[in-house]
């Protein structure tokens, strides 16, 4: 397969998307960002990159860092679901507070900003106030690069500008779905949503979930293949918030977006993806990104069906 002219087709495809959607800016500093950047990378099983556009560009990776702290629970936990939350698409905006009252602070999934506090929650009763080092030093690992590191005006700005994740952590401290200190999580949650990484990163930080938790190239077994297997579900099903079903029907893969402009893909048994484009569409997910992804999937024939 000749992945090089593929992705140069790509980009040539998605060009005139490129100017379309709104970066996101309910974050001041993430509306600073140059929005006309463009990269996609993949990375085979092997270790071989291809990539095209900006690819050593580091941006926010925003809800993307949802997998890696999720991972990082049911490796504590040696469980395939964290407690306190569901396995079910919400159909509803990552930061919705309405469904969250009605199901009494249980949040639908762990890819949702809610659900994604909680896992925070869980990992603060272990690590206590390490539990952003940990979290960093375990993205560290995956990507197998040390220099990963975070934004500290991103995570400043969506400290001072979170309003409604304050309202969701508050909601599910009020049903009792939350144990620590809510300044405490939602420092270490803004913290990990500032991550920075390149979309070449991110490819080599995904590839143990596509090989079914265990890392390809340096052979370390993160997770349990099923611990995997419910990942990928669950990126597939909830990974891009009231877009899924959308996702899973144009590109075919599990996948998870962040409103920095990132989303990442696995193709189990072949590869990781990662595309990066910062203009969103109504469901804050990259416009020129999903639509990358879904002409990569239709051009390569590749998907999970
Ligand atoms: N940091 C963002 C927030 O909590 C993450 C949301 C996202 O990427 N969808 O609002």
């Amino acid at each position: 397969m000749d992945y090089i002219k593929i992705l140069q087709e790509i980009k040539s495809e998605i060009e005139p998307l490129l100017c379309k959607g709104k970066v996101a800016d309910y974050i001041p500093a993430l509306a600073e960002v140059n929005p006309d950047r463009f990269a996609m990378s993949i990375q085979l099983l092997d270790g071989r990159i291809f990539e095209i556009g900006q690819c050593d560009w580091r941006f926010s990776i925003q809800s993307i860092s949802k997998i890696f702290a999720f991972t990082l629970v049911l490796k504590l936990l040696h469980q395939d679901l964290c407690p306190r939350m569901g396995h079910e698409p919400s159909g509803n905006p990552f930061n919705s507070l309405v469904q969250l009252e009605y199901e009494k602070g249980i949040p639908r999934n762990p890819f949702i900003n809610a659900g994604a506090i909680v896992v925070t929650d869980i990992l603060t009763s272990h690590y206590k106030e390490e539990t952003f080092e940990v979290i960093m030093r375990f993205i560290q690992e995956l990507s197998d690069d040390s220099s990963v590191s975070f934004d500290a005006q991103v995570a400043n700005s969506e400290e001072e500008n979170g309003f409604r994740n304050l309202a969701l952590v508050n909601m599910m401290k009020s049903f009792g779905n939350i144990n620590n200190s809510i300044f405490e999580i939602m420092r270490t949650y803004f913290h990990q949503c500032s991550i920075s990484m390149s979309s070449k990163q991110l490819c080599r930080a995904m590839l143990f979930l596509a090989n079914h938790g265990k890392d390809p190239l340096c052979g370390k077994e993160f997770i349990t293949e099923s611990q995997s297997k419910r990942i990928s579900s669950l990126m597939l099903t909830c990974g891009h918030y009231d877009a899924s079903g959308d996702f899973a029907f144009r590109v075919g893969l599990p996948g998870k977006s962040g409103v920095g402009g990132g989303i990442v893909a696995i193709i189990p048994n072949l590869m990781s993806l990662c595309v990066y484009s910062p203009r969103l569409n109504e469901n804050g997910n990259s416009l020129a990104g999903t639509k990358a992804l879904e002409l990569f999937t239709t051009k390569t024939g590749f998907s999970i069906f």
